[in-house]
């Protein structure tokens, strides 16, 4: 039987805005937008020896569009590159911008790499970074039992709200992130 999977990209807008993730998932059609839901995951059919590696300017072999999934959060997705340094490996989620802090980007990366342990127990993620291709710069984002806690706590909180679900469970934040958010015009008007 085919089961729904949160995208990792749905996932991590809920710090972003609760009620835009909440958007996102009732507009979602299955087959259709595989940011957000996402059905029957493709890493179970995936090995990570299918990649073909580049090195990096370290000299150090790397995969790029690793799909990882895990069923204890119900969530899949693609992590843009893996470096692998011997027993370990680091985690990279690559943005378009210039380097800055984003809750959002960080628990992206962070849910990548949880996924990804469930996926493959072995190597062990030495760290999760973030790549800024603007700015050139990397920055570094815990990766620890905290962070751990803190994904599956969320997540709890998610699958909570969606069992019986209703817009007024998922908080607006009518702040400056309202500004060019796609739901703007329509925000709290249902
Ligand atoms: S308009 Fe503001 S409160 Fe509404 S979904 Fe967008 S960011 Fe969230």
């Amino acid at each position: 039987m085919e089961k729904n999977y949160f995208g990792i990209s749905l996932l991590s807008e809920y710090v972003y805005c609760q009620r835009s993730f909440a958007y996102r998932l009732i507009e979602f059609k299955p087959h259709e937008d595989e940011n957000y839901f996402i059905v029957d995951g493709r890493s179970t059919h995936q090995r990570l020896d299918d990649k073909k590696v580049s090195y990096n300017r370290e000299g150090l072999p790397e995969k790029r569009s690793i799909y990882v999934k895990s069923e204890k959060i119900q969530a899949t997705g693609k992590i843009d590159r893996v470096i692998y340094c011997g027993d370990t490996v680091r985690i990279i989620e690559e943005k378009r911008g210039r380097l800055r802090s984003n809750e959002q980007h960080d628990l992206q990366c962070q849910l990548e790499a949880y996924c990804f342990e469930e996926t493959f127990p072995e190597p062990k993620i030495e760290a999760c970074l973030i790549y800024y291709q603007k700015s050139r710069r990397t920055r570094t984002v815990a990766w620890d039992n905290n962070a751990k806690n803190k994904i599956e706590t969320l997540y709890n909180e998610i699958k909570d709200k969606c069992k019986d679900f209703a817009l007024s469970k998922f908080d607006q934040v009518f702040d400056s992130r309202c500004s060019g958010c796609m739901f703007e015009k329509t925000c709290g008007a249902d």
